[in-house]
Order: structure tokens, then sequence, then C-alpha cells
């Protein structure tokens, strides 16, 4: 048994079921016992392998559209550069290399990374050496100001709500302890009044009995502040993640454990848990803060649009048959639609008329007033 297992169960025991997103903030993130606070999940090796460990080329591109956004916001000097769950540090590093091409780009940046296990930050201090880095818990303890901002992969790990419809109306699915008290199972409850509300007439108006709806309240306070930051010291914001335009149901509570799927339930802390991302429900919190969306479009068209083939081909002139092997692999994962290609999608934020970051397709914000 882990011991955040039996820290779990006792504290049901004492006051009862907790929520979906009291369960998934503790496996992932008890200081001791979390997920991203004991292990390195990531690289070949690890639970799960994301674009930047794929290649380089990611964290490059991503680096080259800070770039341009920055000489399209008209040069802000200084400018917050920052990543929301920077991992291993690997897409900053790569994305601080492409940048340092572009003439002021460097010397106008301030880094600053919001991660909040204490062990990835310091092998985020690792992978930047000679970087001037502050680490922050919160989004919201960034320095105000014009900002760049990247998240790969952030937003599936913020801890989300699940509901049931039944015959009488929702019920939320709480995390309770199975009859024998050991292990733990759903169980549903009454949903609060606010959260009835807003799942019955707003979200899921046409849900059937034993339909799955989920909602993710940090993922919408994360896009808020974005967009209020942007939308009041200009800057612009990149979310990539796998996911989804809702409003939709279903279940998608899931776990990784040694690269192969496991039960979300069993052994928190022990295994990578996400959920999918509803980029509909970010891109309206947003907009509702003030600020204009781009996309979502999907991860394969939007690197494609950044040049990747051409930086991959590029890449290639130099490498012996193994790296242009590896190459050719990396591109195909990063892009292809039955890999990361379509699934994955990207989410822009700017401030209300300012620009069309590249990778966009440039057309009016939807309901841009
Ligand atoms: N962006 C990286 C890592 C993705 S894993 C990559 O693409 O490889 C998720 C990252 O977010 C980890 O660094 C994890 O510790 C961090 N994280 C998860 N939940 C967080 C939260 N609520 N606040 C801050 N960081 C968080």
């Amino acid at each position: 048994m882990t011991s955040l297992r039996a820290l779990l169960r006792d504290r049901i025991r004492e006051a009862g079921p907790i929520t979906l997103a009291d369960y998934m903030g503790a496996a992932l993130l008890h200081p001791k016992h979390g997920y991203y606070a004991s292990r390195d999940p990531f690289g070949a090796r690890g639970d799960f392998v994301t674009a930047p460990e794929i290649s380089q080329v990611f964290g490059e591109l991503l680096g080259l559209w800070c770039a341009d956004c920055w000489a399209r916001l008209g040069a802000p000097d200084p400018i917050v550069l920052t990543e929301l769950g920077p991992g291993r540090g690997t897409l900053m590093a790569d994305a601080l290399h492409a940048a340092a091409v572009v003439p002021g780009f460097p010397g106008a940046l301030r880094v600053h990374l919001v991660e909040a296990s204490a062990h990835l930050a310091a092998q985020q201090r690792a992978a930047l050496p000679g970087i001037e880095v502050v680490w922050h818990e919160r989004l919201e303890d960034l320095p105000e100001g014009p900002m760049l901002l990247l998240a790969n992969e952030f937003l599936d790990a913020l801890p989300i709500r699940q509901f049931e419809r039944r015959a009488e109306g929702w019920a939320e699915r709480r995390v309770g302890l199975s009859e024998n008290g050991q292990s733990f199972q759903f169980v549903l409850d009454d949903p609060p009044d606010d959260l009835a509300a807003d799942l019955g007439s707003l979200s899921f108006p046409d849900a059937g009995p034993g339909e799955i709806a989920e909602i993710c309240p940090r993922a919408r306070e994360v896009a808020s502040e974005i967009a209020r930051r942007v939308s009041r010291f200009g800057g612009a914001a990149l979310m990539i993640d796998y996911g989804y335009e809702g409003p939709l149901t279903g279940d998608s509570f899931q776990a990784i454990r040694d690269g192969a799927p496991a039960d979300p339930l069993d052994g928190p802390g022990s295994a990578d848990i996400s959920a999918h991302v509803d980029f509909s429900a970010l891109a309206q919190a947003a907009h509702d803060a003030g600020a204009w969306t781009h996309g979502p479009v999907p991860q394969g068209i939007f690197l494609r649009a950044l040049g990747l083939e051409a930086r991959i081909e590029a890449l290639g002139k130099t490498a012996d048959a193994n790296q242009a092997r590896a190459l050719a692999a990396a591109f195909e994962r990063l892009v292809s639609p039955d890999q990361m290609g379509r699934l994955f999608r990207c989410l822009a934020v700017t401030e209300r008329a300012q620009f069309v970051p590249a990778g966009f397709p440039i057309h009016p914000a939807p309901d841009s007033g």
C-alpha cells in the first residue's frame, strides 16, 4: 500500500467521499507522495513521451513562435517568458536556444517557470544552465507586465470534477471507499447547487441517463488569468494538449503506469493521471476575461504551418542513417493524424484586435463583438 493511499483512506473515513478534483490533486502533487513530486515520468523509458522529448524541433519552433509574437507586439523589453508545467525543462531549453538568433530578443526575456513539483523544478534548473530563472508555484504569482506563455501537456493534469446524469438530475462522482474499506471507488452524491444548475441548463442540456460530464474549474481559471494579463499588459499565450471541443459528454479520466493504461483509482501517486482538455471551455473563459483566442487547430497543422518539415529537412542534411530515421519517426509522431497530429490541439490567446499569431488561420475571432 502506498502511504498516499493510507492518507486518502483515512481522510475519507473521517470526512466522507472526496471530489475527484481533490483525489487528482493529491495523487499528482502531494508534496511527498504525489506522482510529479516523487518521480521523473518523462522520456523514452518513462510513463509517457511528450512532444518536447520526441524532438528538439518542437521546442525550437515554439521559441521562434514566441520571438515572432514579440516582434509583432512591438518588441517590449523586458518581457516575461513563462512556461506552465515545464517537466524536465526540455521545451524551454530548446525554445531559448532557437530564440537566441533573434536580435534583441534574448536580452529582453525574463524567464519565469510555473512548477508545483520541487523535484521537477530541480531538473529544470539543471536543463537551463547559465540562465536566470525564477520559479513560481502558481500562475497568479508571476510578475505583471507583457508576457509570452507556453503550456504543453499542463492543462490535462489539472484536477477535474465528474458528474453523472441520473433520471432525477445530475449527481457528482466522488471518490469513496469500497465495502472492505481498503480500495477506492466512485460513489454518487448531490452536486453543489450552482454546479447542478450550470450542468443542466448551460453545459450539457441534452445529456441522457448514465452519461458522464467533466468540468475543470482550475483550467478555466488559468485561461481567464492568462486572458486578463495579455489583455491588460499585452502578450501571447500558446496552450497545447490532448482534448476536444466541448461540450461533450464522456469519461476521459485516465491513468498510465509504466507506459500502459491502468486503473486511475488504484495506487494514487504511482501512475500519471489526467483528463482530456475541453478547449471550448478554455476559449470561452478567455473571451469572458476580455481576450481573443485563436484556434484550436490540430497540432499537425500548426507545426507544419510553423515550418516543421523544412526544419526536419535541414537537420537531415547533416544526419547519418540512424539520425535520419529518428528524424523521420519524430516527424510522423508529431504530425500524423493517427498519432499526435490530430488529438493534440493548439489554442492561442492574445489581446483583442492585436494580431493573429503564426500558425493560426487569419479570420475574425468568433463572437469578437
Ligand atoms: N510540459 C512538459 C511536462 C508536462 S507534465 C512536457 O511537455 O514534457 C505536467 C507538468 O506540469 C509537470 O512539470 C508537473 O509537475 C506540472 N504540474 C502539474 N500540475 C501542476 C499545477 N497544478 N501547478 C503547477 N505545475 C503543475
